[in-house]
Order: structure tokens, then sequence, then C-alpha cells
């Protein structure tokens, strides 16, 4: 009793502290989004590639899960900047940007900006058969697309050529090989003429990786053989064998008299000299051939 109990209340008003926070926070986001986004098209760029691939390699090797990967290539895309100028050269990766948006479609498939006019896919949980799919609509897609290209080599459109691989990763190493084989594939799709996709496969499987990748030439009409059979030695001249009515392509071996599809052979596009004369026939499939029977 008579004793006195003095409590002190200190009211703080931290609106501005929380306020000051949260925009930090704000602010910190953007910067790491803005440093994962390729600002002319939208998609991740390289450094978001490699931070997926790393996390996805390691989650595939937990899971035992196979993990693919296109690499996806513009043909002639130089030619196409000194053409039409680079400003028409920046939509004309912004198109192709959004084309890829739509075709790759599952939550956790990641398209990134690989770099300059290279793109590349990232498809967790998919075999190669699934990503030569997605590469063959691709192809296929990006004709339907119908962007001229009056200075491309192959075809009087825009075009693309694909690197297919796919690996169940054992260790994070891995994923330096997924990059390796896809690169090989694309590699191998722009030496058999561009406009086409090319899947890795163990050497021991080769022939069975030129059928895969014949299929992606095979979107536009009925099947004709789009490559050299394993008779004859493909060559560059096979990406200009262009039908310019229905776009389909023919291999040398198709002008052979009594070929049911000689009178198809295809003619040159207009305004454009006849380019080819390239492919052979294989003499160590042929041994019989004779040298130079191609064109
Ligand atoms: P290939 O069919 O062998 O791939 O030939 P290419 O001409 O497409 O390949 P090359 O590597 O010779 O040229 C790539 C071109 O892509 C050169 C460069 O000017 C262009 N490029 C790269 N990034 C951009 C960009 O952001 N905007 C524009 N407009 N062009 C770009
Ligand atoms: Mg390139
Ligand atoms: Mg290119």
């Amino acid at each position: 009793p008579g004793s006195a109990h003095l409590t002190l209340v200190q009211v703080t008003d931290v609106t501005p502290t929380v306020r000051r926070e949260s925009l930090l926070r704000t602010r910190v986001d953007q910067m790491h989004h803005m440093a994962r986004v390729d600002p002319l098209t939208g998609v991740g760029n390289r450094r978001e590639f490699s931070e997926t691939l790393d996390s996805e390699v390691r989650a595939a090797v937990r899971a035992g899960a196979p993990l693919g990967l296109l690499m996806i290539d513009i043909d002639h895309f130089k030619n196409y900047n000194d053409h039409y100028g680079h400003p028409a050269g920046d939509r004309c990766l912004r198109d192709v940007a959004d084309l890829l948006r739509k075709v790759v479609r599952r939550p956790r498939d990641r398209l990134t900006r690989y770099g300059g006019e290279e793109f590349a896919v990232l498809l967790p949980g998919t075999p190669l058969e699934g990503v030569a799919e997605v590469g063959r609509e691709l192809v296929s897609r990006m004709r339907m697309l119908d962007l001229p290209h009056q200075a491309s080599l192959v075809s009087d459109r825009v075009t693309v050529s694909v690197g297919a691989a796919s690996l169940t990763p054992a260790r994070p190493e891995d994923a330096v090989t997924l990059v390796r084989h896809a690169d090989e594939a694309l590699y191998a799709a722009k030496g058999a003429g561009r406009d086409r996709l090319h899947v890795w496969l163990a050497p021991a499987d080769r022939h069975g990786a030129a059928a895969l990748s014949a299929e992606a030439t095979q979107a536009h009409g009925p099947a004709v053989t789009p490559t050299c059979p394993p008779t004859h030695v493909p060559s560059h001249a096979h990406s200009i064998h262009q039908n310019a009515g229905s776009r389909q392509r023919l291999c040398c071996a198709r002008r052979n008299p009594g070929s049911a599809r000689a009178d198809r052979w295809p003619v040159p596009l207009a305004g454009r000299p006849a380019l080819w004369g390239g492919c052979r026939p294989n003499p160590e499939r042929a041994p019989g051939a004779q040298p130079g029977g191609g064109l």
C-alpha cells in the first residue's frame, strides 16, 4: 500500500519501415527476374538455362528419370539481318520465341534463349522419342508460320535446325554430356541441309537416328524420301530439293528412271539458282553403285 507502480508504454509507428522493407523485397525480386530473362524475347536467358539445367539434372539423378534437350538455331539468320535489317531481325527473333512458347507446353518444360539466334528447351522426364516429337512439331510449325526469308539458301521462308538429345543422368556432370549431344545433333542437322531435326543416338544406333530425323522433314504432303536412303550419301544439296508448290523434299535417288516419283522431281524456287547437285551413292552401303550417279 502506498507504493506506486509505473509502466512505461512506448508507441512507435513502424509503417514506414514495413513499407521500406516491402519495397526493397519487390526491387530484389525484380532484379532477380531481370537477371534471368532475355529482354528482347521475354524468355529465360543463358543464366536461367544454366541454373535450370543444373537443378533439373540433379532432380533427374534422384528420380532416375530422363532429361531431354532441344537446341534450336534459326537458319541463315545473318543473311536475314543483312537483307531485312536488324530491327526486322529482332522482330523475327520475337516471332520465333512466341512460336516456341506455343509448342513447349508442359509446366516444367523450360524455354530459354541460349544466345544470339539459338534457343534451348529443357524437357524433364522426356525420353528421346518425346523430345523428337516436340522437335518435329517445331520444324513443321516454323515452316507453317510462313515468315519470308528471301536471303535464305534453304527456303524462301524462315526455317530452323533442331538438335535433340535425352539421357538419364547418373551424376550432375552429365549435364555437360546432354548439352554436347544436343549440340552435335544440331550441328548434324545444319550439315545435312538445315530446316530439319536431328536426334543424337549412340554411334551403334546411328541408322535409327537417320530414320527419326527423316520423319521431321515429312511434315508437308505425303511421305516422300526426304533425305538420302542408306545407299546414298546425304549432302547439303538436299535442302534445296524443294518442289516450289508442295515444298516436299526429294532425294537424288528419286531421280532414278522408273521411280514412282520421278515426275515430281523438284524445280528451283522462283528467282533462285538451282543449287542441287551434291548427293551421291554411298560406296559403303551400295558397293556396286556408280560413282557420281546422283545428280
Ligand atoms: P546458320 O544457318 O549456320 O545458323 O547461319 P546463321 O547466319 O544463322 O549463323 P551465324 O552464327 O553466322 O549468324 C548468326 C546471326 O545472328 C548473326 C547475328 O547478327 C544475328 N543475331 C544474334 N543475336 C541477334 C539479335 O539479338 N538481334 C538480331 N537482329 N540479330 C542477332
Ligand atoms: Mg547460331
Ligand atoms: Mg543460325
